[in-house]
């Protein structure tokens, strides 16, 4: 058994990542400036977006987007249930209803037809959710949204890197938002991203980032802001400081060898956990060319596998082998369960079996080949069926 604990995540900061950060502790300038600017300049340059808007979380990127959309009482959103629950929770808190639907069984990813079938006149945003690291199937989407005047924003708190089939970088096309949280696949301590194609839409979030003025606290050429700067339309307080900015720019310079390092231990788990009865990883989602593997999920079958999901994480904590749960569906927490029977909740049966079945075992950069054996050492320890097919 491991001797000292492995988690589920951990971020991997390199002496270059410190160094960049110690730099703007020291310049005199350490909230949103010059390092902001430079980070979103790169994220337009690689992904190949018009516009990139950075922020204080995921969730606030979210918040800013469906600001600027006017969502409100009346208006419904689609979006799976088995997200997050910043979505969610930002949804309700404007005053529109969450229309939840179910996912695919083995991507845990909303299909085009499920989403078209859960609009209605009353629909306005769609928001799909590039889980694990995959692309969702989002073409289709845009083009029923497009001739019906909804909006997609997409969810790729989880996919910075990732490519879709067709190969676009996801982040390309329309808006999407990324979080740069630590347990994402790059950090910026905490932060997220909003990109669009949409220069117009572009301009309203980053006004809405810094109070409605207009303008951000740091102009260019000028070290601060002009004192006479009015607001235009109120707004909120998002801005990314710097002292996080050139983390996440430090971090995005390496984003190839993550996502390098993140799919060689996935193969490795892929294959030597094929022979572990009841543990089954997610499947491969035909719309994405490259994944990033931001997690790695397996479903925990008690009929196969002989335990529970409750039992295989706690004896793999017993082992020291850390896990998560991504997500616990939206409909189950306690909030939700009282107030979602006023919402159109449809068959939610694939989304509900998951629930009770996924599990996130470690995958983060620093971990090496020999990590990835042990937690698969302690997997076979604990599944009681595995003894009987390796022997
Ligand atoms: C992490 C996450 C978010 C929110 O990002 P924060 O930066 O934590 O606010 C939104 N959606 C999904 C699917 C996430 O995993």
């Amino acid at each position: 058994m491991r001797s000292d604990f492995l988690p589920f995540a951990k971020p991997s900061i390199s002496e270059e990542d410190v160094a960049a950060v110690t730099e703007v502790l020291r310049s005199g300038w350490i909230t949103t400036g010059a390092g902001c600017a430079a980070f979103e300049e790169a994220l337009c340059e690689r992904i190949g977006c018009h516009t990139a808007v950075a922020l204080t979380s995921g969730t606030a990127a979210m918040h800013l987007a469906l600001h600027a959309l006017g969502i409100g009482p009346g208006d419904e959103v689609v979006t799976p249930s088995l997200t997050w629950v910043s979505t969610i929770n930002l949804i309700c808190m404007t005053g529109a209803t969450p229309v939840f639907v179910d996912v695919d069984r083995d991507t845990l990813m909303v299909s085009p037809a499920a989403v078209e079938a859960a609009v209605t006149d009353r629909t306005r945003v769609i928001i799909p959710v590039d889980f694990a690291g995959a692309a969702v199937d989002i073409d289709p989407m845009r083009s029923f949204c497009g001739d019906r005047n909804i909006t997609v924003i997409e969810d790729a708190a989880h996919a910075i890197g990732t490519v879709r089939s067709g190969g676009e970088e996801v982040g390309a096309c329309g808006t999407a938002i990324f979080s740069l949280h630590p347990i994402k696949t790059i950090t910026s301590g905490e932060g997220g991203v909003l990109v669009t194609d949409d220069p117009e839409f572009g301009d309203r979030i980053r006004r809405l980032r810094f109070h409605g003025l207009g303008v951000d606290a740091w102009q260019r050429g000028q070290q601060g802001r002009s004192p006479q700067a009015e607001v235009i339309k109120p707004g909120f307080k998002y801005n990314l400081p710097d002292m996080n900015a050139v983390l996440g720019h430090s971090q995005f310079n390496r984003l190839d060898s993550f996502i390098e390092r993140r799919t060689s231990l996935a193969m490795r788990y892929q294959e030597q956990l094929s022979s572990i009865p009841g543990i089954t990883p997610l499947g491969e989602a035909n719309s994405t060319a490259k994944n990033s593997w931001h997690l790695f999920i397996v479903r925990v079958d008690e009929s196969e596998a002989g335990i529970d999901r409750a039992g295989f994480m706690d004896a793999l904590k017993t082992r020291n082998i850390g896990t998560g749960i991504h997500f616990r569906a939206a409909h189950g927490h306690q909030w939700y369960r009282e107030h979602t029977d006023a919402w159109r909740a449809g068959d939610l049966t694939n989304t509900n079996w998951n629930d009770a079945r996924i599990c996130s075992i470690p995958l983060f950069v620093g971990m090496t080949t020999a990590d990835v054996d042990d937690v698969v050492s302690a997997i076979r320890e604990v599944v009681p069926t595995a003894a009987e097919v390796t022997t």
